[in-house]
């Protein structure tokens, strides 16, 4: 008999058969939940109003899917690199390796060599993504009346940001994100033909366009490397820079690299390079794909047309980062969070983070969906949405009972697990004059899914509660809106009781 290698023996067990995979990390640390009963719960709740951002989260004893914002789980490597925090106030270590990450994940011309000691400042960190928009776009307001940025979908910040210095906000979604059982991958693209009219209607109005990657506001959508080539090409024709809000630009570019026709072979950082080749600049939280849990940036392309249209807003830019967060070398940011920065960037560029981040979320919203759940699909990177007109579709209940609030509180004290209603409440609003509800045309409730923490028996977990919840729909009556129906943001705020069924 020959002898038989191992190699060639294990060619009978081929590891890609195997249907589960195991996780690509293990659990280095953990964390014990506080034990809490159903009743206890609902008390607490009931005493916050139902507003489910006011429940003490130690009280959470399932899945916290409130946000993906600065929630993620660190790594090993991630706690190590916070002892080696440097703390100074000038030129820390932590920014120098920043530097070098930047460039290397980016592209060189986000973070140039005369930025590093100050001159020509091309790169600038904020303590999160809300305070870099604020810096940019108080420059950009300033440069005339009127003014538009176009967005394939803002995000509520900046969108806020943006009106708050005077300026209109468009969204031009993708007209596939309302098309019913729709095949196409990336329904978070830029609408062409809408944005081809608009240029031709007011490019004098538009100082700068933006493209948000993945598209939180379009249900977490991801964007094509075409659309963005495209947009890329169309606004410098006109000679308008472009700028990503690029918070899941790591989940983005997995999306292309997997659904994408010639990105297959590429690794996750060209795809990420190219994305970035056809931009002036970007905004980012960091607390996304930074995976951390602060930190955010505004970086310029050294010679993009940004800086060339606009060659004052540089210096402006870094005054007013003196002037609110802190010196340039570290922005609004300890020494220590810069150096868990460096660290996070590196390993969310990795494949098998990515692999793993994106089919987890992907088999949340498939086991949602093989229990005839409503939800969106197939799901973007970071979050599952569940329709709540669908949902309560063959009820008594209306949009102004706002079942979406409803829903969150009895998840939360029934079972435990924290979502968010972002809908009808959430993007609605209450108009004086005819004292009636304003609906968007989307009303979602939200599971976000933080980084690195939940195993899929938490979130089947939190399939089956949304699945006992709605098999007993008709109980559930809806809310009247207690406090806050005519406030700003007002879901951050509001309160609410049920009413009588
Ligand atoms: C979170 C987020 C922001 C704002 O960042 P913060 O760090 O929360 O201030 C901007 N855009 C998008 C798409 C986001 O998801």
């Amino acid at each position: 008999m020959k002898m038989n290698s191992l190699i060639n023996l294990i060619r009978n067990f081929p590891e890609e058969e195997i249907s589960i995979k195991p996780r690509p990390y293990f659990n280095h640390s953990v964390e014990f939940k506080r034990k809490i009963t159903a009743k206890e719960r609902a008390k607490i709740l009931e005493k916050v109003g139902l507003n489910v951002f006011f429940f003490p989260s130690e009280f959470i004893s399932g899945c916290d899917l409130l946000s993906d914002s600065g929630t993620t789980t660190l790594t090993n490597k991630q706690w190590a690199s916070l002892h080696l925090g440097d703390e100074a106030y000038g030129s820390n270590k932590g920014y120098f390796l920043l530097f070098e990450k930047v460039r290397e994940v980016f592209g060189e011309k986000f973070f140039s060599e005369s930025s590093k000691i100050g001159k020509k400042p091309n790169a600038f960190i904020f303590h999160q993504g809300r305070a870099a928009e604020d810096a940019l776009f108080t420059q950009i307001g300033k440069l005339g009346k009127g003014l538009i940025i176009p967005s394939n979908g803002h995000f509520d910040t900046t969108k806020a940001n943006i009106e708050a210095n005077n300026m209109k906000a468009v969204d031009l979604f993708s007209p596939e994100i309302k098309k019913e059982n729709s095949k196409e991958k990336f329904k978070g693209d830029m609408d062409i033909e809408k944005f081809k009219k608009l240029l031709k209607e007011k490019k004098e109005k538009i100082p700068l366009v933006y493209l948000t990657i993945t598209n939180n506001t379009a249900a977490g959508q991801p964007v094509s490397m075409r659309n963005i080539r495209e947009v890329s090409e169309l606004s410098h024709s006109y000679n308008i820079p472009l700028f990503l809000d690029a918070c899941r630009f790591a989940e983005n570019a997995y999306f292309i690299k997997k659904n994408e026709k010639g990105y297959g072979k590429k690794s996750i950082k060209e795809v990420v390079k190219e994305i970035f080749s056809y931009v002036d600049g970007f905004t980012i939280s960091f607390k996304k794909d930074g995976l951390v849990n602060m930190g955010g940036g505004l970086f310029l392309k050294e010679d993009g047309l940004f800086m060339k249209k606009y060659p004052k807003i540089s210096d402006n830019l870094m005054n007013e980062q003196i002037l609110k967060e802190g010196h340039p070398t570290y922005g609004g940011l300890s020494g220590r969070d810069i150096m868990a920065l460096v660290e996070g960037l590196e390993q969310v560029t990795k494949e098998e983070y990515l692999d793993y981040r994106i089919s987890q979320v992907k088999e949340f919203g498939e086991r949602m969906n093989q229990e005839k759940l409503p939800v969106l699909m197939p799901p973007g990177g970071h979050a599952i949405y569940l329709d709540m007109n669908k949902f309560f579709s063959d009820t008594s209940l209306k949009g102004e009972d706002f079942g979406g609030i409803s829903f969150t509180a009895i998840l939360l004290s029934a079972y435990g697990h924290r979502a968010c209603e972002l809908g009808y409440f959430a993007f609605g609003y209450y108009d004086k004059k005819t004292g009636r509800e304003i609906f968007p045309e989307v009303n979602f409730v939200r599971f976000a899914v933080p980084r690195l923490r939940y195993e899929s028996q938490d979130l089947e977990s939190v399939v089956e509660a949304t699945k006992r919840i709605y098999d007993e729909r008709e109980k559930i009556p809806g809310v009247e809106v207690v406090y806050g129906r005519d406030l700003k943001l007002r879901h951050f705020k509001a309160r609410f009781r049920f009413k009588k069924m």
